[in-house]
């Protein structure tokens, strides 16, 4: 998956440890490479988040205990949320929560350095960086939905002094965890997380496949961004030919045909294969998590964003209420059941990921090991194992022309038959065949 834990590891154990991210062709993403020989890097020293990912142990470390809410995980509050800063809460991918909470902790001098994600200036070029001020939050706007070299400055993040704030995936944050276990001074160091809730990354070749149908070919793109305008937001295309930006839709405001064409190419066949193995949507480790309240309650109000906001950790909810009560963010709390429909089916999925584990086994691909919270593996039903042999089946398919061509007629069997309840299979279907 690309986050570049076990480059930094190495490092910090061997300095001349010859190693480093960079993309791969074959796999369409970001792997970790020997650049050289170093003597004396033993094989496991390194943290890999992808490899093992025991949600009982960091439950245990961060929490003190496994959850209450096995699906939502430790929760002090759930909130939806937003930016006072109306520039901000507009350029941001959903509420802008996190940069405001950046901005405040950079004002009140609580933290040097922040490690986020930065988009960077071609599509390949997105990285991690350390980002020393407040002014820099403004460049880092927005939800990259592609595969991007995060652990770049990992290592340096180790070897800065002061105090930081951090901003990563729910792998990401775990993989900070496991370092924080490893090396107790960067915890001492350690502000607070911020979480983005996330349903995978995607290569760069399925995001090509969806561009298609706008007749954009990748090769002509220079930038992508996926979170533009009004939330829940456009993609924009910086056009290397035209010179121009072009907006395209989403899911919102497209046809239905385009929108196969979206699920496809962003929830299926050209995910990480590692995304579709994750016990975690919504951040469980993160001080606080972020993502999108996609509730009819916020899609009705015009295009102003909105961050589903859930505080875990006794400094993350202090963090929450102190920038409420100062005005910088405003919110409301939200029911459970809200903020658990707000991620549809995926959260359910990802939670009974054991179904998916040994769907993977029996496709005889290789599986990462993965500890859930014991009573999810009560609770695993044989919809987790229809919905993992679809999900698993399209990852390992190969992406010749002739199975490209079945992609819409079988997303749209999948929509209709295998998706939703009976009681909206013929609302759906008359939805697809008027294009609406
Ligand atoms: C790959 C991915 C999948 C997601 N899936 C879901 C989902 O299933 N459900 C949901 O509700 N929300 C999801 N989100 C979260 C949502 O899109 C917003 O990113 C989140 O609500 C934060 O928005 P904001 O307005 O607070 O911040 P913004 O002002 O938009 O800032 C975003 C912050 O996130 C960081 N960031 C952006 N992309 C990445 C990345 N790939 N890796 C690490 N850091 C990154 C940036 O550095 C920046 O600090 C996903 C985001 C990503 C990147």
């Amino acid at each position: 998956m690309g986050c570049g834990f076990c480059t930094a590891s190495l490092k910090i154990e061997n300095p001349d440890a010859g190693v480093s991210m960079g993309y791969d062709r074959q796999t369409d993403s970001f792997v970790p490479a020997v650049n050289r020989e170093t003597p004396g890097a033993g094989r496991h020293d390194f943290i890999c988040p992808g490899m093992t990912m025991d949600m009982v142990r960091l439950a245990e470390q961060v929490h003190g205990k496994i959850p209450d809410d096995p699906l939502l995980g430790t929760c002090r509050e759930l909130r939806v949320c937003y930016a006072a800063d109306e520039e901000v809460r507009h350029r941001a991918a959903s509420g802008g929560v996190i940069p405001g909470v950046l901005k405040h902790l950079f004002e009140t001098g609580r933290i040097d350095s922040a490690y986020c994600l930065h988009p960077g200036t071609d599509p390949y070029g997105a990285e991690g960086r350390i980002i020393q001020s407040a002014a820099e939050l403004a460049g880092l706007h927005g939800s990259v939905y592609h595969p991007a070299n995060f652990g770049k400055h990992l290592y340096d993040l180790y070897t800065s002094p002061g105090k930081f704030a951090y901003v990563g995936l729910p792998c990401q944050v775990a993989g900070l965890e496991m370092l924080k276990a490893k090396y107790p001074e960067l915890a001492r160091r350690h502000v607070l997380s911020l979480g983005l809730f996330c349903g995978g990354i995607n290569t760069f070749s399925g995001i090509a496949y969806y561009l298609e149908g706008f007749r954009i070919s990748w090769g002509d793109v220079e930038r992508i961004s996926y979170r533009e305008g009004p939330w829940p937001g456009k993609i924009r295309v910086t056009s290397k030919s035209k010179g121009g930006d072009i907006l395209i839709p989403r899911i919102r405001g497209n046809s239905r045909w385009k929108i196969l064409r979206y699920i496809i190419a962003f929830q299926g066949y050209w995910m990480l294969k590692r995304c579709r193995l994750c016990p975690d949507q919504v951040n469980d480790f993160a001080d606080i998590a972020v993502g999108d309240p996609h509730l009819a309650k916020y899609r009705a109000q015009g295009g102003a964003g909105f961050s589903a906001t859930i505080s875990r950790t006794e400094r993350g909810e202090e963090m929450l209420k102190e920038m409420l009560s100062l005005g910088k963010i405003a919110g409301e709390t939200v029911d459970r059941e809200d903020l658990i429909s707000s991620q549809g089916y995926t959260l359910d999925n990802r939670r009974h990921v054991t179904a998916y584990v040994r769907m993977a086994e029996l496709l005889g691909e290789s599986v990462p090991h993965i500890s859930v919270y014991p009573e999810l593996q009560k609770t695993v039903g044989v919809r987790h194992y229809i919905y993992a042999a679809v999900d698993l089946m399209k990852i390992v398919l190969p992406k010749n022309r002739v199975i490209r061509a079945c992609y819409v007629p079988w997303q749209i069997f999948e929509y209709v038959f295998i998706t939703f309840t009976p009681s909206l299979i013929l609302r759906r279907l008359i939805k697809i065949l008027r294009n609406k």
